[in-house]
């Protein structure tokens, strides 16, 4: 007779990040932004300009009206490049930009080291759903390419990742936070949000993190659910240190 049904507790859904966390994203806009240095740097002196700051300005100004993504970039640029020239640019090097953002566009999708390896243990034990944010066009391309997509029971291209996104995805899974484990790069859109629903993270850092999303804010306390790896391959085991650690909290409010 055993009318004690297993207690529901420990991550049961892993949601993944997908640009710098499973393939490479921002070498390429690292690369946008060098190139579009060496344009603008054509007619004034790019310290003096201001150049980078004014660049992120606009692209923050942006973001609210393009989305994040390649052709948000690309739009802010052109935009920047005539501000920061005083209206001087040519229309040869607003071509240049343009050309800019469609080889960013039609560059081959590069899967980072372990990651099928990785996602495929993670898959073994728990559910996963791919949680990505950007032009819907291009993650779908990248999505496709990535050879991933048959992994991911779900795949959910969202325009901003903040608190209410996830809060949204949890309802559609009907699952409480204390259930769900993201994993990803940016502090401010995979970590921070999450956290502070009160679900578990691994954070993976990326060599290269644009300015933007660095910037979160990380309650000490909260740090309690997050752990640190130095690449995917750490990944299954921090988030079966999470799972003891979420169905050891679990069994201890069960208990009162
Ligand atoms: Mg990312």
């Amino acid at each position: 007779m055993h009318a004690i049904s297993p207690v529901q507790s420990g991550i049961r859904l892993v949601g993944f990040d997908a640009d710098d966390t499973l393939w490479r994203s921002e070498d390429y806009f690292a690369a946008a932004q060098s190139e579009f240095e060496r344009i603008v740097g054509a007619y004034v002196d790019l310290d003096d300009a201001r150049a980078r700051q004014r660049l992120l300005a606009i692209e923050r100004g942006n973001l609210a009206l393009f989305g994040y993504g390649v052709k948000g970039m690309a739009l802010s640029m052109i935009e920047a490049a005539v501000e920061i020239t005083a209206q001087r640019i040519g229309a040869a090097e607003l071509h240049r930009i343009v050309g800019i953002a469609k080889d960013m566009l039609r560059h081959p999708v590069e899967v980072l080291p372990g990651v099928r390896e990785a996602v495929e243990a993670v898959a073994a034990e728990h559910d996963i759903v791919l949680i990505t944010k950007g032009d819907l066009f291009h993650q779908e391309a990248k999505v496709r390419q990535s050879g991933l997509a048959d992994l991911f029971g779900r795949i959910e291209i969202v325009s901003e990742k903040d608190a209410s996104t996830y809060h949204r995805v949890l309802d559609e899974f009907d699952l409480p936070a204390s259930r769900f484990c993201m994993v990803g790069n940016s502090l401010r859109s995979d970590i921070a949000p999450v956290l502070r629903l009160g679900a578990w993270a691994v954070h993976v850092p990326y060599h290269l993190t644009w300015e933007h999303e660095r910037e979160a804010e990380i309650d000490p306390a909260m740090r309690a659910r997050m752990r640190e790896v130095d690449g995917l391959h750490g990944l299954p085991a921090a988030i079966r240190d999470l799972d003891a650690q979420a169905a050891g909290d679990a069994a201890r409010a069960a208990a009162g």
